[in-house]
């Protein structure tokens, strides 16, 4: 399969260091636009610095290079294009497909989900207190194909779903810059955990709002720890060893069902990633 307009993205929130999921989740991304001789590129989704420690950045900049996961432009980080994200959301508020919300979740629950000062028709003044963007979503029953797990079906519910996109702290949200961009980036095709499923008819929603179609989208399962929960900070996911990247890359091979031969258990970073993007078989994605 060759497409070389395919354009790919890994797109790590720096909340900490590369764990073992996310190399997969990069190592997926990266085989998939390669194998289609697509280009592949890294964009660090630094928008929330109280959860990013500084370090964190730096550290899994560091990993993907270990591994020999060069992207093919330079990185982006997102806590660059603030312009971008305050145009997009201008232009939503003047579509009529944003709105200001001053509603505390605590409002929003104790009224089912729904603004008690009717937000979406402008009914909350926002005065002097402090509000956040949301995106007006509309109600939907969407259906589309992701390319491992096939027919979606996501139910959409105007007001009760709408997501935030600027945060009443003033940080852009990862919903909308996420959107913005991959639609600046060309972006083509996504391959990405399959936490962010549940994300994705909402994100059409925006794409079409700015005028552009959606790409499309590849949920690849999440990795396990032994109690069953994601790999991730907050289950204490242990930071990948710089120091072994064959091995992880091995691992990480194993673990999206590729199925290498033990002959490359020892393998060297390059070897490891031309097998695995000359072998490539998403359908044994497991
Ligand atoms: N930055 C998001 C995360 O680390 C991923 C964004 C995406 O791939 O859509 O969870």
């Amino acid at each position: 399969m060759n497409n070389p307009q395919y354009r790919g993205r890994f797109a790590p929130s720096p909340t900490g260091p590369l764990h073992f999921g996310s190399l997969v989740t990069a190592l997926a991304s990266f085989l998939e636009a390669r194998s289609q001789g697509g280009q592949w590129l890294i964009r660090v989704e630094d928008l929330d610095p109280l959860r990013e420690p500084p370090e964190a950045t730096g550290q899994i900049l560091a990993s993907l290079d270990a591994h020999g996961l060069f992207p093919d432009e330079p990185i982006r980080f997102q806590s660059r294009r603030h312009d971008a994200y305050q145009t997009a959301i201008n232009q939503l508020l003047e579509q009529g497909d944003a709105y200001r919300c001053p509603c505390s979740r605590k409002d929003l629950q104790a009224n089912n989900g729904h603004h008690p000062h009717h937000c979406r028709n402008g009914g909350a003044a926002a005065g002097d207190r402090p509000f956040a963007i949301r995106f007006a979503l509309r109600d939907e029953d969407c259906h589309w194909q992701d390319l491992l797990l096939g027919p979606q079906y996501q139910t959409v519910r105007a007001e009760l779903d709408d997501p935030v996109i600027l945060r009443k702290e003033g940080f852009y949200a990862y919903q909308l810059a996420v959107v913005v961009d991959d639609i600046d980036q060309n972006v083509t095709d996504v391959v990405r955990g399959s936490d962010l499923l549940d994300m994705t008819a909402q994100q059409q929603q925006i794409y079409r709002a700015l005028g552009s179609r959606p790409p499309r989208w590849l949920h690849i399962p999440v990795i396990l720890n032994e109690e069953g929960q994601k790999l991730s900070k907050q289950t204490h996911a242990p930071a990948l060893d710089d120091n072994a990247p064959g091995k992880n890359l091995f691992e990480a091979l194993v673990a999206l069902g590729q199925n290498p031969p033990q002959t490359l258990a020892k393998a060297p970073v390059e070897t490891l990633l031309d097998w695995g993007q000359a072998n490539w078989h998403r359908g044994a994605i497991t």
